[in-house]
This record gives C-alpha cells, structure tokens and sequence, in this order.
C-alpha cells in the first residue's frame, strides 16, 4: 500500500518533469509523516525514504530519536521561537520564518552550535487570513534585513496553497512565487541565494513542478489519510 503510493506519487513527479521539461533531479520529494506513527516513518525508511516533512516540534524531535540518523528531517510548520531551541540542529531546512523575531532566535541559536541554519521565507501568497507567511511586498525588505545575519542562509521561498478542487487554480500561486524567486535573484543581495521553492501538496504538486518548486511536500499522497482524533 505505502509502496503503491510512492510509485505512484514518484511516476507522478516525473512525468510533470517530463512536461515541464524539467530533470528528475532538480525535485526533491519530502515525505510529510505528521500524525503519522513512527513505524510508518520506518516503513517509508525502508522503501527508500530520507526526507521527512514534520510541522510539530515535539513530534519531530520524537522521530529523530526512534529513526535512523541517515534521514533529513524538515520542519514544515509554523515554528514558535521559544521551540527554535529543540530543533535547531536537528533539521536540514526550517521552511516556514516568516517574522524578523523568528529569524533573529534562529540566528541566536544557531550561532550557539556553531552551525549555519538553512531557512526559507514563507508566504502567503494567496493571502489568505487564516494561513502564516509574509505578504509578497514584504519579502524583499526583510531578506534584506536577515541577509546580514551570519548563521542563518536564506535560500529560497516556501508557500502553501488553498485548498481547492481543481488545482489548475493555484498555478498562478505557484507561478507568483517563483517569479518573487527571480526578483529577489536579480537584486543579487548579499549571502542570499533563492534557489529553493518549496510548493505543491498533494493535491497540487504536479502544477507546482510544472511551475518551477524545487521541493514538494506530499503528505496523504504518500501515507493515506491523517486521522487527528487518536
Ligand atoms: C500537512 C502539510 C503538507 C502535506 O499536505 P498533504 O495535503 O497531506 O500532502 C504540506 N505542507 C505543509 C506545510 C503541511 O502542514
């Protein structure tokens, strides 16, 4: 079943490749395992699997234990500076920053483990109240203000789409943010590299591929449905 689905999910990726003309390579899928048991987390281990998507500091510092230390964890979700502390070098990439005081207890952290923190600017690019990120027209100022920071590297944009039925409906989504990717390469800030766009979810990571993410984050695409109740 779990095999299924990634053949699936992996066949899926590369034909958007195809389309879009694209290499396999230039996509990295990361396997969202939240709410999911860590025997599942094994089970994709087995299948291949190393890079996990969690969104919950406690949940994924609890997996990094149990699991094999050849995996790279990503934090996904909304991350509250007092929690920064927890995962700081435990994650290959924190995608979701979005304020000035996140980035500035990251650098603080970091700097503590003497180790360099790989981030991603969230945005909302569909502006939609109930979701985190900064406004487009935000973006630019504030990797200018981080860029100075000396443990921490942007490198690249994150956003989450709405929910929608047709996915077609959020291409212009996906295509925003990859065009803000290209602004922000042409003002060519210092310690600033944008090269990763981290887009798409299950029900629309092939028009994310086709529109130029880099990363893609596929959760019941892969596990199934996520049962919150247990
Ligand atoms: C849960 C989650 C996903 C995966 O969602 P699916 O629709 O299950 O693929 C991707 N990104 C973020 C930030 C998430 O919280």
């Amino acid at each position: 079943m779990l095999k299924d689905q990634l053949e699936d999910v992996e066949a899926r990726i590369q034909a958007a490749c195809r389309r879009a003309g694209r290499s396999r390579d230039e996509v990295t899928l990361i396997a969202v395992s939240k709410t999911k048991p860590v025997e599942t987390l094994r089970e994709a281990y087995d299948l291949g699997v190393r890079v996990f998507g969690e969104n919950k500091v406690q949940e994924l510092t609890a997996k990094y234990e149990a699991l094999p230390d050849d995996i790279h964890w990503h934090m996904i979700g909304h991350l509250q500076t007092n929690k920064v502390k927890y995962i700081i070098d435990k994650v290959d990439l924190i995608h979701s920053v979005d304020s000035l005081k996140l980035a500035e207890t990251i650098e603080k952290e970091a700097e503590k483990h003497a180790l360099t923190a790989d981030i991603l600017v969230e945005v909302n690019v569909a502006q939609e109240e109930s979701k985190f990120g900064l406004k487009t027209e935000e973006v630019i100022p504030f990797i200018e203000k981080i860029s100075g920071f000396s443990h921490v590297n942007v490198r690249g944009l994150m956003t989450i789409a709405p929910f929608v039925e047709n996915p077609e409906e959020n291409r212009s989504i996906f295509a925003d943010l990859h065009q803000l990717s290209v602004d922000i390469s042409n003002k060519n800030i210092d310690n600033v590299n944008v090269s990763i766009l981290s887009m798409g979810m299950t029900n629309d990571y092939e028009i994310a591929i086709e529109e130029g993410a880099t990363m893609v984050r596929v959760g019941t695409g892969i596990f199934g449905a996520r049962n919150y109740s247990v």
